[in-house]
């Protein structure tokens, strides 16, 4: 549940319709109050977003939109089916209210698309509701997030005692997909690690499966530096040196450094004998001079590794006639 100041919640609702952007003086301040209440944490998987577009999404828990006209059907928008919840009438009239706002990362976001969280969608709403008995949705203005989801190792979401509404955000958000969850591994070592080095060393020797051609693209646009296609040589050096032995592993992130033109102290040997092999590091400790990134690894049986070598490319898709909320 969001402790956000009513001054900023009324100012927000104040705000002139025709004139409504994202960057109104209004607008900014709520975003801003929300990221504070979230802890820079989203609403639904929980894992640090960085106030910057692209990054974090001004989520409309009831989606905003209707489907689109030609594959509209009224019936099936009232329809409480799970199937069916993709399909909806959509909440024009609560694009604006505060409490249907929420501050998502870019992929749950995309999750969750058009899909309709409203208990009872087989009758018309006219006020906003706000009962959480009104959800089948941990809604994160009436809903405490604890009560309903465990993320165990930082990873692994479910639901707390059997949690129904924690289960549909699981399910929903893709929470529980594996190539799902070594892609936000990924993503949450790019948005904690400050220092490109570290980044670099944290996700190669982590043993897990990462596409480099992506991963290097995210370094390239988190960092600012090279190209993404330069960013790929470096991690595919590194991940073909952390294989042998860390004298040459150490000898290899110390041209990329210089490559790079960081004057990073990280590049200080102290990678340990163990990260000898990839994989051998989910058994050990980071070094003691790398930051290690708030991600844990996924113990093998949770993920399949050639499912998600196959799958890490792909994007969450929307169904048709689903469109962002
Ligand atoms: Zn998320």
């Amino acid at each position: 549940m969001l402790a956000i100041d009513s001054a900023i919640s009324d100012a927000f609702s104040a705000a002139k319709r025709p004139e409504w952007k994202t960057n109104l003086k209004a607008v900014i301040a709520y975003r801003k109050a929300l990221l504070v209440a979230q802890e820079h944490r989203c609403a639904y998987c929980a894992r640090t977003i960085r106030d910057e577009v692209g990054h974090r999404e001004l989520e409309h828990i009831l989606p905003q939109s209707q489907c689109p006209a030609q594959d509209f059907d009224g019936g099936t928008a009232a329809s409480n089916d799970w199937i069916h919840r993709r399909h909806t009438r959509g909440y024009g009239d609560f694009r604006y209210e505060p409490l249907n706002l929420a501050l998502s990362c870019k992929r749950c976001n995309s999750y969750k698309g058009s899909f309709d969280p409203l208990l009872n969608r087989s009758v018309a709403i006219a006020a906003y509701p706000s009962a959480s008995g009104d959800y089948l949705w941990v809604h994160p203005h009436f809903d405490p997030y604890s009560k309903h989801i465990n993320i165990l190792e930082g990873l692994l979401y479910s639901p707390v005692q059997g949690s129904q509404k924690g289960q549909a955000v699981i399910k929903v958000c893709g929470l529980d997909r594996a190539e799902e969850i070594t892609a936000r591994q990924v993503e949450a070592c790019l948005t904690s690690t400050q220092e490109l080095v570290q980044a670099m060393i944290s996700l190669t020797i982590s043993g897990e499966p990462l596409d480099s051609a992506e991963v290097g693209d995210a370094l390239h646009k988190r960092f600012k530096v090279a190209t993404s296609a330069k960013m790929k040589g470096f991690l595919d050096q590194l991940l073909a040196n952390a294989g042998r032995g860390s004298d040459v592993l150490v000898a290899s992130i110390k041209q990329i450094s210089l490559e790079i033109g960081t004057g990073n102290p990280i590049v200080a040997p102290t990678v340990p004998a163990f990260v000898v092999k990839r994989g051998a590091a989910k058994k050990a400790s980071v070094p003691a001079k790398t930051k290690k990134c708030p991600t844990k690894s996924v113990p093998a049986k949770a993920i399949d590794k050639t499912v998600v070598a196959k799958q890490n490319k792909s994007k969450p898709k929307r169904s048709a006639g689903s469109r962002r909320n």
